[in-house]
């Protein structure tokens, strides 16, 4: 999943009250820019759009106001130097991967549009991920070029010598009015639709993370068509993952007590913003509760994923039901089931089978839990580079397998959890427990490492790491942190080390990890209980 910016209540408001996108059918000053392969091609991309609108505002960051020109502007004649450095005269870069590292502001919407003009994927990079695991992304998409904005110079150049791939810094012109770019028009015409979009990195379960390619089709299946809609409202939507909420309210209820101010705070929440959603973790109920009380908006809970999309949501303008993920939107379909006990026939078996219209449960299998299967537009079109990988996710019949458990009851689905403990969620960033124990086997002092998600009301789970230590080592709780800080991102940063003797093993010699959690973290929301943590003690 793409990061998302925390920002103070105050910014919020200030950022959402600010928020003006253009209607579909403006009167932009400009003409349209209209290639016969737009007009034909539904999947083409975001800026193909953009001079229609040209002399509107397409969005607000710290550096200032920006039009749709400016964008469109400063991104055609990025991609022209990115072809013009990868020797591409016919200004086609054929699905090369251009890798970008970017603040969240206009340079981001420059680099990708600028991937994409030039007919390249777009791999966005994250400024908080350490130097191995960018030169992973870099490498392991293969890509062209590494485009940076002025401020990860620095951090990328060691990265780019050392892999040999040439890197682009973005001008720091681009946070300023975009001059008119020569032959604004001549983008070339494409078939948007197969063409490789995006690759945006998964979590590993198994195996190092994945790059999960998305296609311009795949793109415009999930949301452009809804912003872009002729009969739309004015776009004023906020999406958060529940630990944005929930920080929101521990700061509105340390910082924002005046009732005239909670009064304010509500009515331009009522008044300015039309829709707040929440997805990517489970939205536990009393934060859903806090946040009507503050905003007077239900939060519209809905389930996603990096290779599907959003896939099921609550109605926009019917009643929401809260904990539950809602019903499949428009053409995706969903299947849940479990595995097949009889040798013969297909390896799965249906309990649930639903659309966007209804649901057919097998007889025999109501309110039965299983696995989620995703079928649809939006579904990714392969694990880059990973074809056994790609082949595995999918079921013979050609669905998703999501690997997370789910149940239909009272007319609408509901997610249980991960299939697989291995598969943390920490603040809605997707966390690979096997990938934490894998990084932190290279500390010195660490002989064997458990990796469990612990309950958390803020954070959904807490990263936790259960490690036995070299005989004579003592590192402290504040050493080992500082370690890890320096090889993995700072999501998947373990908030407590527990050591003990010897980690529980089967006979099998396999981690028990629903145990271990059940032994360490008995409380409802998993602080430990006092006395209960033995044989483990926390190394602070
Ligand atoms: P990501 O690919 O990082 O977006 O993570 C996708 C995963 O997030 C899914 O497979 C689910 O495990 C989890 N997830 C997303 N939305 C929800 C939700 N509303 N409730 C519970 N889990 C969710």
């Amino acid at each position: 999943m793409l990061p998302h910016p925390v920002m103070s209540f105050p910014r919020l408001l200030c950022a959402v009250a600010s928020q003006r996108l253009a209607p579909w059918r403006g009167s932009g000053s400009s003409p349209l820019h209209t290639t016969p392969a737009v007009c034909a091609d539904g999947s083409a991309p975001v800026y193909t759009r953009a001079l229609a609108f040209a002399d509107r505002i397409a969005l607000v960051d710290q550096h200032g106001q920006h039009t749709y020109r400016d964008l469109y502007n400063h991104s055609l004649r990025l991609s022209r130097e990115l072809c013009r450095l990868l020797e591409r005269a016919d200004g086609d870069l054929q699905e090369e991967r251009v890798s970008f590292l970017c603040s969240n502001d206009v340079s981001y919407v420059v680099a990708q549009w600028a991937s994409w003009m030039g007919g390249g994927i777009a791999v966005p990079l994250y400024r908080k991920h350490p130097q191995a695991e960018l030169e992973y992304f870099i490498q392991d998409s293969r890509s062209a070029v590494v485009l940076a904005s002025q401020e990860y110079l620095e951090l990328l150049r060691p990265v780019v010598r050392k892999l040999g791939v040439p890197l682009l810094p973005l001008p720091p012109t681009v946070y300023g009015t975009a001059p008119e770019e020569p032959g604004a028009w001549g983008v070339p015409e494409r078939n948007w639709r197969d063409r490789g979009a995006m690759i945006i990195y998964t979590s590993g379960t198994t195996g190092r993370p994945k790059g999960v390619l998305s296609t311009h089709g795949n793109i415009r299946a999930m949301v452009w068509e809804k912003l872009l809609g002729g009969e739309s409202p004015r776009i004023n939507v906020f999406m958060a993952v529940p630990t944005i909420y929930a920080k929101l309210t521990d700061y509105y209820d340390r910082h924002l007590t005046l009732p005239h101010v909670q009064a304010f705070i509500r009515a331009v929440c009522e008044q300015r913003i039309r829709l707040m959603v929440s997805g990517s973790a489970a939205l536990p109920l009393p934060v859903l509760e806090r946040w009507q009380g503050i905003t007077g908006h239900t939060l519209l809970e809905r389930y996603g994923m990096t290779e599907i999309g959003m896939a099921l949501s609550n109605p926009l303008t019917a009643a929401r039901v809260p904990g539950s993920v809602g019903t499949p939107l428009p053409a995706v379909e969903v299947r849940i089931v479990s595995e097949n006990p009889k040798k013969e026939g297909c390896p799965y078996v249906l309990h649930a089978e639903g659309n966007e219209r209804e649901t057919q449960v097998t007889p025999g299998f109501k309110e039965k839990e299983g696995e989620l299967l995703v079928r649809g537009p939006s579904v990714f079109r392969e694990y880059w580079d990973k074809p056994e990988e790609t082949r595995r996710a999918f079921t013979w019949d050609g669905w998703f397998k999501t690997g997370d458990t789910a149940v239909f009851k009272d007319g609408t689905y509901w997610i249980r959890g991960r299939t697989s403990v291995d598969i943390i969620k920490s603040g809605g960033y997707k966390v690979s427990a096997l990938e934490v124990e894998r990084l932190l086997l290279a500390h010195p002092s660490i002989t064997d490492v458990a990796v469990i998600g612990v309950p958390d009301m803020t954070w959904g789970q807490r990263v936790t790491a259960v490690v036995t230590l070299q005989e004579g080592h003592s590192p402290s709780h504040r050493e080992l942190k500082e370690w890890a800080r320096g090889v993995l991102a700072p999501y998947a940063v373990p908030s407590e080390f527990l050591l003990v003797e010897e980690i529980p093993r089967n006979q099998m010699g396999k981690i028990n990890k629903r145990d271990l959690i059940r032994q360490f973290y008995p409380g409802d929301q998993g602080a430990p209980k006092p006395g209960t943590s033995e044989p483990a003690s926390p190394l602070s």
